[in-house]
C-alpha cells in the first residue's frame, strides 16, 4: 500500500462526505493504493455513524471510535498503530488542509528520501489570538529542539515514511511537537512544505487557550524525558552535587572564619546566623541533597521501567 491518511477526528460530522470524497479523488488521480483511517474520537454529533455510512461506497474507508474523547495525540496514535501504507499522512477533519497536497508530499518522502515532511500554513485563516502565539511557540520549540527549518511545527497536515511513525509514541498533547520527537528517535531528515490553509468551513475550534499552556509543559517534557529519561541521575545527581558543594564550601568558610574569631579572641565576631551566607549554605545543602535523592529514586524507576531497555533499532541483518 502507498499512503495512509490518518484522520483524527471530533465531531466533525458536517466535513467528512466532502473530505473523503476529495481524498478519494485526489487517490484515484495520481492511481494510488490508499487507505483513510478515521479516528473518532469521543464524538457526539454522529460523526461514527457518518462513518459507518460513509464506508458503503467507500472501501478505503477504515475507522476506530473511542469510547470517550482522549484528545488528538491519542487518536493519531491509533492511528499510526493502526496505518499500513509506505507514507503516511495525517491531516485535520475540519477541512482546513486540502488533499491536493497530498502527491507532492508522498513525492517528496519517497524520491527525495525525507523521514517526514510538515506542512506550513505561511498564509492562515485564523484569527491574530491565534496567530501570534503559535509564533512565539514556533519559535520556542525551534530553539529548543534545534529544528532550525521548521516554522510551523503544529501544521496538522505532514507526512511520514513509515518506520518514522511505527517508531515514536506520542500522548498528552503531544502532537504538536511529532518533528521534535522524531528527531529524538533519530530521524532528522525533517523538511518542510509550503501548504494551503482554508478557513475552517464547519464546526469550530476543539482548542481552547489552553494550548499554549499545555503546549508549554509539553514541549519540556518532550526535551526532558528525552535527554534525561534513560539517565535522570545524570540531571539530577549534577544539579544536586553542584548545589551541595557549594553549599558545602559556605558552611566550611563560616565556621573556619568563627573558629578564626574565637581562636584570635576577636571581640566583635559576627554571630554565625548573623550573616546572609549561611541562610544560603543551608539553603543549597538541602535543596543539593534533595536533588539528589529525587535522582536516585528517578533512577530506581527509569532501571524498573519496561520500556528501559528500548532503543530505536535502525536495521538487523
Ligand atoms: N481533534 C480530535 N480530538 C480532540 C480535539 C480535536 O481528534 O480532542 C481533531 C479535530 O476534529 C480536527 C483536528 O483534531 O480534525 C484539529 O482540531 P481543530 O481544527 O479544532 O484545531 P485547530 O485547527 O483550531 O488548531
Ligand atoms: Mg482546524
Amino acid at each position: 500500500m502507498d499512503i495512509s491518511v490518518v484522520i483524527p477526528l471530533y465531531n466533525e460530522v458536517e466535513s467528512l462526505p466532502e473530505l473523503t470524497s476529495w481524498i478519494s479523488k485526489v487517490m484515484d488521480e495520481n492511481s494510488f493504493l490508499y487507505e483513510i483511517i478515521l479516528i473518532d474520537d469521543g464524538s457526539t454529533d454522529g460523526s461514527w455513524e457518518m462513518i459507518n455510512k460513509l464506508r458503503l461506497n467507500n472501501p478505503f474507508i477504515k475507522g476506530v471510535k473511542f469510547r470517550r474523547n482522549y484528545g488528538k495525540s491519542a487518536g493519531l496514535n491509533v492511528g499510526f498503530e493502526a496505518a499500513q501504507g509506505n507514507v503516511v499522512i495525517t491531516m485535520d477533519a475540519d477541512l482546513q488542509d486540502s488533499p491536493d497536497e497530498i502527491p507532492e508530499l508522498y513525492r517528496r518522502v519517497t524520491e527525495e528520501k525525507y523521514d517526514l515532511i510538515s506542512g506550513w500554513k505561511a498564509k492562515r485563516y485564523d484569527p491574530l489570538s491565534k496567530t501570534i502565539p503559535t509564533k512565539l511557540f514556533n519559535l520556542a520549540t525551534r530553539k529548543m529542539s534545534g529544528i532550525n527549518n521548521l516554522h510551523d511545527f503544529n501544521c496538522g497536515l505532514k507526512a511520514y515514511r513509515k518506520t518514522v511513525i511505527k517508531n515514536i509514541e506520542i500522548y498528552g498533547e503531544m502532537h504538536r511537537y511529532i518533528p521534535v520527537i522524531a528527531k529524538w528517535a533519530g530521524f532528522t531528515k525533517i523538511g518542510e512544505q509550503v501548504v494551503e490553509h482554508r478557513a475552517r468551513k464547519y464546526g469550530t475550534t476543539k482548542f481552547g487557550m489552553s494550548r499554549f499552556i499545555n503546549g508549554f509543559l509539553d514541549l519540556l517534557s518532550i526535551f526532558f524525558v528525552g535527554k534525561f529519561g534513560k539517565r535522570p541521575m545524570h540531571f539530577f545527581g549534577a544539579m544536586g552535587s553542584l548545589s551541595f558543594f557549594a553549599g558545602l564550601i559556605c558552611a566550611i568558610w563560616i565556621i573556619s572564619d568563627k573558629l578564626y574569631d574565637i581562636a584570635h579572641h576577636i571581640k566583635y565576631s559576627r554571630e554565625v546566623t548573623a550573616q546572609p551566607l549561611f541562610y544560603i549554605a543551608l539553603v543549597a545543602i538541602i535543596i543539593g541533597s534533595q536533588l539528589f535523592l529525587t535522582g536516585f529514586v528517578a533512577e530506581l524507576v527509569a532501571r524498573s521501567a519496561p520500556e528501559r531497555n528500548h532503543y530505536q533499532i535502525e536495521d538487523r541483518i
